[in-house]
């Protein structure tokens, strides 16, 4: 038997619900998706650069063009000023600039402070480093930041605290309030941020994105990480980026160039062009979002599913207590997918110790008018 260093991980629930939908010929409303294609200019330029020799191994940073289009963007939304050179990182996807991050700043021994329900990649990326996380409860129903919880987890070995606004599961948004809050609870600490942003651009009801980058006390110690894969609806293509002033950029560098060096070329090429010639498709993802969450929850209206419409992300929370209270929710998301045809996520799987009261299950709306029809359909014949 190999002594494992993870010994206690199993597969993703991602992983299994997707499968189970395809087993079982259910909606998949389980993994965050869409069910539809990116622009077509956009994939039209990556078969352009294939057949025009863009193939070979990029800037490890990343190509400049792409770099110079994220600097250009973040100083449009959030009034950042960031260097393309200095400041800007391509990567293989969100996920492995985060585990990046992770490398470069967690020692053996550190702690890093992560909010349940958390993102699962978080815990084995520190894990990996030597370090523990130190899981503090978000407040159910908004799941806003319980700040005297999160004083009291500040210790002297804590070394991260992870952040994820738009929330991934429950769709919840840290305020500017909540940023400069944070910004002051830390500003004597040796204590640095990773903040997991890949739903910076799906937020609802006129709201605009808190981004670390607009709230230069953080920003000064921190990673902000975003994802292609959500902004341009090709998750597949597994392209993100992170932004970090110079000096923790440098150490990041270090172990993304002996994790990957670089990230896929032709795709670099068709995003940098994409992004400079098609600026509005940032200012149209909100309304475009926002439409598809309005219709699924006007549809879910009708059924017995508790909810509040999600301020942000693709992801709307369900409540079941009036349907199946009998159910925890891996029992709720097994018997949705196999009795019922939709597949979901279990909202416990984020968490270390789960609220055992809650009957929350997540549900994608990322997804084709039809398909929103027809999972609504049979979510309300239950
Ligand atoms: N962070 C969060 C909160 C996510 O939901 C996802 C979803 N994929 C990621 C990171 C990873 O993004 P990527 O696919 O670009 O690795
Ligand atoms: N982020 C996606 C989700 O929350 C899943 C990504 C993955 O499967 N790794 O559904």
């Amino acid at each position: 038997m190999i002594d494992s260093k993870l010994p206690n991980l199993g597969t993703t629930i991602f992983t299994t619900m997707s499968q189970l939908a395809a087993e079982t010929g259910a909606i998949n409303l389980s993994q965050g998706f869409p069910d539809f294609d990116g622009p077509q200019a956009l994939r039209d330029a990556v078969a352009h650069h294939v057949a025009t020799g863009h193939n070979q191994y990029p800037p490890m940073a990343g190509l400049p063009a792409l770099r110079e289009q994220v600097a250009l963007k973040v100083q449009r939304f959030y009034g950042a000023q960031v260097s393309a050179e200095h400041e800007v990182t391509i990567t293989p996807g969100a996920t492995q600039a985060i585990f990046c991050a992770i490398q470069a700043l967690v020692r053996p021994g550190d702690e890093v402070i992560v909010f349940n329900p958390t993102y699962d990649s978080y815990e084995p990326s520190v894990q990996l480093a030597g370090g523990c996380c130190v899981h503090v409860p978000l407040q159910a129903p908004a799941f806003g930041i319980d700040w005297q919880r999160l004083h009291d987890a500040i210790g002297p070995r804590t070394r991260v605290i992870m952040l994820n606004s738009p929330h991934n599961p429950s769709g919840a948004l840290l305020s500017m309030a909540d940023l400069n809050r944070l910004a002051e609870l830390i500003a004597h600490r040796d204590i640095y941020v990773i903040s997991d942003e890949v739903y910076e651009h799906l937020v609802y009801d006129g709201v605009a994105h808190a981004s670390v980058l607009a709230c230069p006390a953080l920003y000064a110690r921190a990673f902000v990480v975003s994802s292609f894969g959500k902004t341009y609806h090709v998750t597949g293509w597994k392209t993100g980026y992170v932004i970090a002033p110079a000096v923790l950029t440098r150490e990041l560098r270090k172990v993304h160039q002996f994790v990957s060096f670089c990230a896929v070329t032709p795709l670099q090429w068709a995003l940098a062009g994409f992004m400079a010639a098609h600026p509005e498709h940032l200012d149209e993802l909100p309304a475009f979002y926002q439409a598809k969450r309005d219709l699924f929850c006007r549809l879910l209206g009708e059924s017995q599913f508790g909810f509040t419409p999600a301020p942000g992300t693709y992801f709307q929370l369900v409540d079941y207590a009036d349907i199946r209270p009998d159910l925890s929710d891996v029992e709720m998301s097994l018997w949705l997918t196999r009795e019922h045809g939709v597949a979901c996520i279990p909202v416990s799987v984020f968490c270390q110790q789960p609220d055992p009261n809650w009957r929350m299950v997540r549900l994608c709306f990322a997804k084709r008018e039809e398909t929103l029809r027809d999972a609504a359909a049979r979510l309300c014949a239950i």
